[in-house]
């Protein structure tokens, strides 16, 4: 009679991983090994997610480089563009050889810094002057600059009313008056834009703030007109990726920077270091053209402690407020406020 083989079939699927089979064939009596290899796997089960993470991480943050060819003939509206970070955009924009299309109250500024845009380069350099509390002008120069450029590729919003930097005083006016120049005027160019952006495959960028993120004490009506661009784009971006429409939204957080009105305005009393405009400018611009969906900078100033945003929130708030030399707080002051 043939003997039968009692040696069950093992079914692949349940066999135990070959690393933990040649362990527990190994150490039959004693515990440790395979203490210190289930410790090993287990290691492992943690360590290898983390390392795929830190590697897609890196793979998404490095999936592609800027190249200032990338805006060479680009047709680029930018707003508060007669001094600070709006003027240094302007520049780098025309070293690029862009068709820039810029916008402020000034006309004596806003000639000079079209001046200079030629002499550096760019493919053409255009102004039109106005107060953007008025949507009417916000809407008009949407519309001359798609005249005058046939088209439009990139529309940068990154003008700012003036404010107080002080204790909130209660003037309810003033905070309206503040959301019409540094949001509803930021709507009403954004729709404006819109058809234009679509048929170029476009992009929004709007500059915002650490203030529009967190709150900041001293800047309660800027931080609330900051918070707001921050609801409206993001979820307009919601909406362009359910509709598949080809418009990038760049919101950039910022903290101080050295701009004259910002040090003019905060300088004595915060107690960090602003950071240089014209790097600043090439951030924004960079981030712009590669479609990133928000930028940081200084990266270190502003994504790294609003990470403790929905873990330490207080922890964030007292970091907050000891970058502030209390003591030395003015009542008001007329420049906007920075943030850092
Ligand atoms: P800035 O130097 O004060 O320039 C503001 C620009 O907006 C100027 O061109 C100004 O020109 C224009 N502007 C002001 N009121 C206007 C109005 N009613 N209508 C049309 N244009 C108006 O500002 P910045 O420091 O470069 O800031 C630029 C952006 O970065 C702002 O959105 C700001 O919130 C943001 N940001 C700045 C800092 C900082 O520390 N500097 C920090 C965080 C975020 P006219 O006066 O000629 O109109």
């Amino acid at each position: 009679m043939k003997q039968r083989c009692l040696t069950p079939v093992p079914n692949p699927e349940l066999l135990p991983e070959p690393r933990e089979l040649r362990s527990e064939s190994k150490n039959c009596f004693g515990s440790r090994g395979s203490f210190a290899n289930s410790g090993m796997g287990r290691l492992q089960k943690i360590l290898f997610p983390f390392l795929g993470l830190v590697l897609a991480f890196w793979f998404y943050s490095a999936r592609e480089n800027f190249k200032p060819e990338m805006l060479k003939g680009k047709r680029v509206i930018v707003t508060g563009a007669s001094t600070g970070i709006g003027e240094q955009m302007a520049y780098h924009l025309a070293r690029m050889g862009s068709h820039v299309f810029i916008t402020a109250r000034t006309e004596a500024k806003l000639q000079k810094v079209v001046e200079r845009c030629l002499e550096l380069g760019a493919a053409s350099a255009r102004y039109v002057s106005g107060s953007m509390e008025d949507t009417a002008f916000a809407e008009r120069v949407v519309q001359e600059a798609g005249t005058a450029l046939g088209g439009l590729d990139m529309l940068i919003l990154n003008h700012v009313g003036a404010s107080y930097f002080g204790y909130f005083n209660g003037d309810v006016g003033h905070v309206r008056k503040l959301l019409e120049i540094n949001f509803l005027s930021y709507v009403a160019m954004a729709t404006s834009a819109l058809p234009m952006l679509k048929e170029s495959g476009g992009s929004i960028v709007v500059v915002s703030s650490m203030a529009g993120k967190v709150g900041f004490p001293f800047t309660v009506p800027y931080s609330a007109t900051k918070f707001a661009l921050d609801g409206f784009f993001s979820s307009l971006r919601q909406e362009f990726t359910i509709q598949n429409i080809n418009v990038s939204i760049t919101l950039c957080i910022l903290g101080f920077i050295d701009t004259d009105s910002a040090v003019r305005a905060a300088a004595d009393v915060l107690l960090v270091a602003p950071a240089p405009r014209e790097e600043c400018a090439l951030e924004i611009l960079q981030g712009a053209a590669l479609r990133r969906r928000e930028l940081y900078y200084r990266y270190g100033g502003t994504r790294l402690p609003l990470l403790l945003r929905d873990w330490a929130a207080e922890l964030l708030d007292y970091l907050v407020r000891s970058r502030y030399r209390l003591d030395a707080m003015k009542g008001t002051s007329p420049q906007h406020p920075p943030s850092a």
